[in-house]
């Protein structure tokens, strides 16, 4: 009666495959988690065309969606999925950047109904929370406690904790506060067997949750020598599955007193190992009171070049040093909303800017730590280079407009727009001038240019190489991928340090950590989800970045013409990323007139 999907649902071509056959089981899917849970069923053509795209360059058709009202309807569309054999794709507030939440199965949207805080515990700092929550709902809510949860991403009002512990996500702080993973304490999940695994401190584990820390150590500890020979020493890590929870090779241990936590094997797992339940989280105390030092550089190299030694006036005061370049400055002087906020913090034409947090008990504490950055950058040679912002409101003004980077940084008019794919590696802090150097050449080479902002303090600077995605874009990409990748091997960094492998850094896994440890991964995946229920062909057996069929801008793709009754002209140009030149009002040979 029903046509079943394919059953080696990692072979190359699942997403075609799955979208031909799937409409006798697309209608019993349908029907079966309408009867059987209280959920909302989405499955005609424009609520999956709202599904089938994220914050990335990828695109394609789900077979459904599925909007659970309560917890256990994920449970029953669990089983009803693998009884249908439809892969199912978790998604939280869809942000990710690498297409991580965009696949040919049923897709799983948490974020509407299951945002529940379960459970507060002020003094020992734990919250207990449905994965939907969004992370600024959370801190609103914590806020009476004095607490928050400070890994504090730039997409706070969409991104849920479930889709942050999917991503391992890492805030603009994690100097001081580390990643996802060292703020999450236990996670319930789903199995794709339907088991549900609760998972904690290893030491205090039992039944399934041991046995799989056993497995986990097991293979972690014959790995030993490649872990250490092979796994990237800093502390923006995302890719992968964290075999090394038994082996630590991070610069900052995952737990503060070196246990092992199962919980963390969930992080950075991307929907791909379990669906979770619940997630229970470490809080911190709400910083009292900042102080911002706005760095003004005459060169961006002098700027990566000091980021290793201002790191070094951290004595636990300092929160963040985040770089906003030249570009993103001036795109933000043309935007009316950002102009006077960016004009406070600039001394001159700088060519970059870094801003340098420091959070503690009072004012009166962290001015000395604004004078000794000013003395630092005296002996660095710019003397008169900081804006000393003591005074909340211009502090938080400036954040807001570095939250808003990408959005700065998308305005941009012209075809050709900043492409996320290599956006996130991480290398060095040693290292950080010479790398930025080396890719810059890169970019040029292949007649693009970056803009680059965001975490200088931890080596993980976010950068887009223009690509025209429409016409050469992604055949540029590739060429810069592997230069970029080379470039990341000679610094000994990480090719993703914040935003994930999903479809665009997939099949660079193997090559970052070679093929055992690779071998590896599909092991913990084949331990966990041996039917390939969740996420197929994201960290095992991935597609090719550059694979159009998976992408927006596919080869079929075609700009239809319009004639607008607004005067868009003025988007209607060419940017050349080289000279920098952006050709005359309406000259851009857009069909569509801008
Ligand atoms: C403008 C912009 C700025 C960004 N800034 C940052 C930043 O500062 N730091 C940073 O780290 N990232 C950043 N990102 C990336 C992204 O916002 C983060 O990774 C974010 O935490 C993802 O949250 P989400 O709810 O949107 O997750 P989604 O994108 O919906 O999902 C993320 C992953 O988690 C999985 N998942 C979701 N829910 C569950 C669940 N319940 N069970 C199992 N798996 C699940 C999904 O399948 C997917 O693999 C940024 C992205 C954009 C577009």
């Amino acid at each position: 009666m029903n046509a079943p999907l394919p059953r080696n649902i990692t072979n190359v071509n699942v997403y075609n495959d799955v979208a031909k056959v799937s409409n006798e089981v697309a209608g019993q899917l349908a029907r079966n988690l309408a009867t059987q849970t209280q959920g909302e069923v989405l499955f005609s053509n424009a609520d999956k065309g709202r599904y089938a795209t994220d914050a990335s360059i990828y695109q394609v058709m789900p077979v459904g969606v599925f909007v659970p009202r309560r917890i256990d309807d994920v449970k029953t569309a669990i089983d009803i999925c693998r009884d249908l054999n439809v892969p199912i794709v978790a998604r939280g507030g869809g942000t990710s950047q690498c297409g991580q939440t965009v696949g040919a199965g049923l897709v799983v949207d948490y974020s509407k109904h299951l945002r529940s805080i379960l459970n507060v515990d002020v003094d020992q700092r734990t919250a207990e929370v449905e994965p939907g929550i969004v992370l600024d709902h959370l801190n609103a809510a914590l806020k009476k406690h004095g607490l928050w949860y400070p890994v504090d991403v730039s997409t706070s009002a969409q991104a849920t904790l479930g889709g942050m512990a999917g991503n391992n996500s890492c805030g603009s702080r994690s100097i001081a506060y580390g990643n996802m993973v060292h703020n999450v304490l236990g996670a319930s999940v789903w199995r794709s067997d339907g088991a549900l695994l609760e998972l904690g401190r290893y030491d205090q584990a039992s039944g399934d949750a041991r046995a799989l820390g056993d497995y986990v150590k097991t293979l972690s500890d014959e790995l030993r020598p490649e872990l250490e020979a092979h796994w990237p020493k800093v502390l923006r890590r995302v890719a992968g599955y964290n075999l090394d929870i038994f082996n630590n090779q991070s610069e900052k241990p995952y737990t503060p007193d070196g246990s092992v936590n199962l919980a963390h094997l969930m992080i950075g797992s991307e929907g791909t190992l379990g669906l979770t339940r619940s997630l229970t989280l470490k809080l911190s105390e709400l910083p009292r009171t900042k102080v911002l030092g706005v760095v003004n550089f005459p060169t961006f190299h002098k700027a990566m070049d000091s980021a290793q030694h201002i790191v070094k006036l951290g004595d636990g005061t300092l929160t963040a040093v985040e770089l906003v370049d030249r570009t993103m400055i001036e795109l933000s002087l043309q935007n009316p909303a950002f102009a006077p906020t960016v004009r406070t913090a600039l001394i001159g034409k700088p060519d970059a800017i870094l801003l340098v947090e420091f959070s503690g008990a009072s004012k009166a504490d962290l001015i000395p730590k604004i004078k000794q950055l000013v003395e630092l950058m005296g002996d660095l040679g710019l003397p008169d280079s900081v804006v000393e912002m003591m005074d909340d409101a211009p502090q938080k003004n400036l954040w807001e407009v570095r939250k808003a980077g990408l959005n700065i940084m998308m305005s941009l008019k012209g075809d050709g727009k900043p492409v996320s794919f290599i956006e996130d590696c991480a290398v060095p802090l040693q290292h950080l001038a010479d790398y930025t150097d080396g890719l810059t050449e890169v970019f040029k080479k292949h007649g693009s240019k970056g803009t680059w902002y965001a975490h200088a303090s931890v080596g993980t600077l976010h950068v887009r190489p223009i690509l025209d995605m429409r016409r050469e874009g992604a055949a540029k990409m590739r060429a810069i991928a592997e230069e970029a990748s080379a470039l990341v091997r000679k610094y000994k960094g990480a090719y993703s340090g914040e935003h994930g492998d999903g479809l665009c850094r997939g099949e660079w896994i193997e090559w970052q950590f070679g093929p055992k440890i690779n071998k590896a991964f599909g092991k913990i995946k084949n331990y966990l989800d041996p039917i390939n229920l969740f996420s197929p062909q994201r960290i095992i057996n991935p597609p090719r970045m550059d694979d159009t069929r998976l992408m927006r801008f596919a080869h079929s793709y075609k700009v239809i013409p319009i004639t607008t009754a607004l005067d868009w002209s003025a988007w209607n140009v060419q940017n050349n990323p080289v000279t920098e030149q952006t050709s005359a009002p309406g000259t851009g040979g857009d069909a569509a007139s801008g």
